[in-house]
């Protein structure tokens, strides 16, 4: 984390947590969010343990710990909703004697099931999962995650195998190749943040040059099989979620921006994964979540064509009775920006 980055987070700490010792915190959670509501966004929950070989971008991070304190908090502090429930009350215009907060997943992550799901039972807390068709259909491995496993697997080859030497320097090559010149030090606190950089500049292209970006990059570590890891649930898992009460919501057939699909080819994208998923569940689904919260007009009136009710953008931000149904705003949830009670509910305010 650079230097002014930290400087912040520690004064919006400080501010927090003076807030919330003064008792300050619930008043101006009950002005600020007078008529409005809360969306929170979460991607991955997964234990400490892990977290610290992770190699996910942090801001698609939370830990177990800390989001069992989220869930414990919101559930004393906020009416908890899923996105249908949300829009019918919104609509409405009821006024709440609480304020009201959806807690929603994006893409479909197995770490969902397994490490969210039963905090939420535990507090009670409803919430909305986007799935993206293709992670469960397993036709795409989210090129990220690949491309994050290939270089963790680079990197544990160069700092922990002894290799030939003639196979090490072939290694250290291909990876200069693709700039990536400084995966043999022993620890590699950057590896996160050259993997954010990366995935920025990839993120963009098609998905067939995404695709050859990787197919490269494997040839790279080819040196031993990769981990049979699983990352996404199930059909079976995402039936059992429903059965249980979370809503099911649409994230496109295939995790592309729309902002790059061709008019001609948004319907692949959006009806198709919405029919992949009404197929699997048996049931019509009616909201939506951009990926990487990449939206214009005519992406709005495709998804509006397509019958849904609402759609989530990443647009940080609340919520209330005017927002248009298809530009909800969302306040992402990581880690280092809600690891204590009082930061969390600062920034659950959109601050
Ligand atoms: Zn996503």
């Amino acid at each position: 984390m650079r230097v002014i980055e930290r400087a912040r987070q520690a004064a919006k700490l400080t501010l927090a947590t003076s807030l919330q010792y003064s008792g300050a915190m619930s008043l101006i959670r009950a002005r600020r969010l007078q008529n409005r509501a809360v969306i929170l966004m979460y991607h991955r929950i997964i234990p400490e343990s892990e977290a610290r070989f992770d190699y996910a971008p942090t801001g698609m991070v939370v830990t177990t710990p800390v989001f069992d304190m989220h869930m414990r908090h919101l559930a004393r502090t906020h009416k908890t909703v899923t996105m249908p429930e949300l829009v019918t009350l919104l609509d409405s215009g009821e006024a709440q004697d609480r304020p009201l907060a959806a807690v929603t997943f994006d893409d479909g992550w197995l770490d969902n099931y397994t490490n969210a799901f039963p905090l939420l039972q535990r507090h009670q807390v409803p919430a909305t999962i986007f799935i993206a068709s293709n992670f469960i259909d397993d036709k795409e491995y989210y090129w990220l995650e690949r491309m994050k496993l290939v270089l963790a697997h680079a990197h544990r080859v160069l700092v922990t195998e002894s290799i030939p030497l003639g196979q090490r320097d072939a290694l250290k090559k291909a990876l200069a190749a693709l700039n990536v010149t400084d995966l043999a030090g022993s620890l590699h606190p950057r590896l996160g943040m050259f993997l954010a950089s990366q995935a920025r500049n990839v993120q963009s292209l098609g998905l067939t040059d995404r695709c050859s970006y990787l197919e490269k990059i494997e040839q790279i570590a080819s040196l031993a099989a990769l981990p049979d890891t699983r990352y996404f649930m199930n059909w079976n898992e995402i039936r059992t979620l429903r059965d249980e009460g979370i809503t099911i919501g649409a994230h496109t057939t295939t995790h592309t921006e729309l902002t790059s699909v061709d008019a001609s080819h948004l319907q692949d994208e959006i009806g198709i994964g919405k029919a992949r998923l009404e197929e699997e569940l048996q049931q019509t689904v009616d909201h939506f979540a951009y990926p990487y919260g990449k939206h214009n007009k005519d992406i709005q009136a495709a998804i509006a064509a397509n019958g849904f009710s609402s759609a989530c953008t990443t647009v940080n931000g609340l919520v209330n009775r005017d927002t248009g149904r298809l530009l909800l705003n969302r306040v992402n949830m990581h880690t280092s920006v809600s690891m204590t009670r009082s930061m969390f509910a600062y920034r659950a305010m959109g601050l």
